[in-house]
């Protein structure tokens, strides 16, 4: 951990170019990666930055089938609109690249050949769906049919939505292609894995030993992986879009784009300077990767072992994943629509920029899922930005404006106090704070240390009352020296805002340089702390609003609007199917579920508890036993009705006090999308206290 570096390369996670980009993504890798960048080149740091639209992939190859265009038609569309929205949310990427350009395809096809003549694939023969009409191979989504369970017709080759059963192709009945609704046949194919099984011990001792600094999100991700085991994964496809594999008897086959895209961040480093192995090559090289939770087992586990199949390359030092910024309470959805979209964002608050920044950097979920609300977007803007930030830097500029001639003041040495003494102190631990923070990826922490220096700036001058001292001026002229040295103090902490804030607030830094009358190399980090950045008698430009205030209509306007255009469900024949289910957690083995005691129980009473809406505290007849079990379902069944009701217990819970009643079990209930809760029961009445397995 304690390795010198004399570059860095970071790289972002290459955003799937089937959609425009939302606020999730830009709270999950986009910005910390960009304030995290902004930082080390404002230290003069050799760093590049890379990212670039993933071309590739099954769901592009079907949204372009669908309609009607060519897949280069619709990444191209999207690449577009991508790259755009990163650029004017001042998201600095170094350089933005695409995985189809050729530059790409060559070196990820370089990449798998290496590989392939190490002799370090399994060829494997395996048969899967086809559709003969649309002739593509089809992932387990794309085929609907009728629940063998329920009886919708509408069930997916995976899951049936309605009752929540899993299914497999074969077990529907009537299976059809979502594409050309033609009845999907099995077929033989050949493709190549990597035995990621191979790389397991080293894995283990480079990501729990070697890396152990790692994000706890991350780390607890990858020891999930690695304990249940790591298996061989086919890196080939059956499509004709993507980087073809570059092998004999490979036709109609191209790489699995979990294979290529992060090799993107190889291939857009190459197409950025030719000096690109120094980045890539060379030990003292730190390469660290920005992504969201759902990337981590490719960053950590996979391309890893990847690079050290190849041999040759450096290795990720750090991967800090944020986890998953949710909208007013939900899952962000983009078949649902439900979604704040970035282009949309710019257009509704031009010049706002830097406000979207600052919230979801301050809400940034850093360590567990956060939630985004239109509420909170207004009141950190109204109550931070504007009332904090803003206000302190406005304050300095009209009463140096108003008091001190438009001019820098002097500072008079002789009459410097503690409370000044301690404002100009806090610069220099502001500084200290801010980076300690960013250098360990704590960018909420960092933000907030900034905001509070402008909190600590208007404490200051409340305290000092530069404007009751002017108030007296004519009777007590040696009042001015007081004023000088509130304002001058003042206008050195703007200065070292500027500076503090420039990686978070770039827009509003820029704006701050042009009122301070300075070039941006002030903004240069080996300033931050100093508290002599602007001269004496140097004059001033006038005040400029550095963020406005939002008001009610706006938000409320954003909450319409978010409702409105979501959509309830999403036929599976009319939209890429990816409905709003929960994501399925971490494999486990099956020791992990035989440790689970489960038994059938009858419910034998059933009362309310007191004070507490929502407990029911029943006996259940366990047949061995009766115990007493408080379960969470009083607003949805009322007592009476569901005595002698069949139930399965969780009996090997470790007991637990609710409201003073210790309950000795869990009931098992599933959720309905609509929240309701249903039991889960045999379907025939049996003994209680039989095993469920
Ligand atoms: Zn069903």
């Amino acid at each position: 951990m304690n390795k010198s570096f004399n570059r860095i390369l970071v790289s972002a996670a290459l955003p799937y170019a089937n959609g425009p980009v939302h606020i999730g993504h830009l709270a999950g890798c986009y910005l910390p990666a960009d304030v995290y960048v902004r930082y080390q080149r404002a230290k003069k740091a050799d760093i590049k930055f890379v990212c670039g639209s993933d071309e590739h992939g099954v769901p592009i190859t079907i949204r372009a089938l669908r309609e009607g265009v060519s897949p280069q038609d619709i990444v191209d569309r999207y690449h577009a609109v991508i790259k755009d929205s990163f650029a004017r949310m001042g998201v600095s990427f170094d350089i933005y690249a695409r995985t189809s350009s050729p530059v790409h395809h060559q070196t990820s096809a370089d990449f798998f050949r290496t590989l392939y003549d190490k002799g370090l694939f399994e060829e494997k023969e395996t048969e899967q769906y086809y559709d003969e009409q649309a002739r593509v191979f089809l992932a387990d989504r794309y085929i609907t049919g009728t629940c063998p369970v329920c009886g919708n017709p509408c069930a997916y080759g995976d899951q049936c939505e309605k009752c929540g059963s899993t299914l497999s192709p074969e077990q529907l009945i009537n299976p059809r292609s979502t594409l050309s609704d033609a009845v999907p046949v099995r077929k033989m194919t050949k493709h190549w894995y990597f035995p990621l099984q191979d790389y397991e011990p080293w894995l283990k001792q480079w990501i729990l030993e070697d890396h152990a600094h790692w994000k706890n999100n991350v780390l607890g991700q990858c020891k999930s992986w690695l304990d249940s085991g790591l298996q061989s994964r086919a890196m080939t496809r059956d499509s004709q879009w993507g980087v073809k594999v570059p092998v004999e008897g490979a036709e109609g086959k191209v790489l699995y784009v979990w294979f290529d895209a992060p090799i993107g961040y190889i291939s857009a480093t190459k197409e950025l300077t030719p000096e690109w192995a120094n980045y890539w090559c060379r030990e003292d090289t730190k390469l660290v990767h920005f992504i969201g939770k759902d990337n981590i087992v490719f960053h950590c586990i996979i391309f890893p072992s990847m690079l050290k199949a190849h041999g040759g390359f450096v290795l990720p030092e750090n991967v800090p994943a944020n986890e998953f910024l949710n909208i007013e309470g939900d899952k962000v959805s983009t078949s649902r629509n439900w979604a704040v979209w970035v282009h949309e964002y710019l257009e509704d608050f031009p010049g706002c920029e830097d406000v979207l920044r600052y919230v979801l950097c301050a809400n940034a979920p850093e360590t567990k899922d956060n939630d985004f609300t239109w509420k909170d977007f207004q009141d950190r803007n109204n109550s931070e930005l504007v009332a904090i930030f803003g206000n302190f830097v406005n304050r300095t500029w009209v009463l140096m404006h108003k008091l001190c001639g438009g001019k820098v003041p002097k500072l008079h040495e002789n009459i410097l106090d503690d409370t000044d003494r301690a404002m100009l102190e806090a610069f220099a631990i502001t500084r200290v704070k801010v980076e300690t923070a960013i250098e360990q990826y704590r960018f909420r922490e960092a933000l907030y240390e900034v905001i509070d220096l402008a909190r600590q700036g208007n404490r200051y001058m409340q305290e000092k009352e530069p404007w009751i001292l002017a108030k007296t001026l004519a009777e007590k002229p040696e009042n001015q020296k007081g004023i000088d040295n509130c304002l001058h103090i003042c206008l050195q902490l703007t200065a070292n805002l500027a500076i503090l804030a420039n990686p978070f607030l770039p827009f509003t830094a820029k704006k701050m340089c042009h009122m301070m009358k300075v070039v941006e190399k002030m903004l240069d980090w080996e300033n931050a702390g100093k508290c002599r950045l602007l001269s004496v008698g140097y004059s001033l430009r006038g005040p400029q609003l550095l963020f406005r205030k939002i008001e009610d209509g706006e938000i409320e306007a954003q909450v319409s609007k978010l409702r409105a255009n979501a959509k309830v469900a999403v036929q599976p024949a009319a939209e890429a199917p990816a409905p709003a289910h929960a994501p399925v957690k971490p494999e486990i083995v099956y020791d992990d579920f035989g440790k689970l005691d489960l038994r059938t129980g009858i419910i034998r009473s059933a009362e309310k508890v007191e004070k507490a809406d929502k407990l029911l505290k029943l006996q259940v007849d366990l047949g061995f036993e009766t115990r007493t079990i408080v379960s969470g379902i009083a607003l949805h069944f009322t007592p009476e009705e569901i005595v002698g009701r069949q139930v399965v217990v969780v009996v090997n819970l470790a007991p637990r006090k609710m409201r003073g009643i210790e309950s000795q079990g869990m009931i098992l209930m599933a959720e309905s999308a609509d929240g309701k809760l249903h039991f889960i029961q045999p379907a025939d009445m049996i003994n209680p206290g039989s095993g469920v397995s």
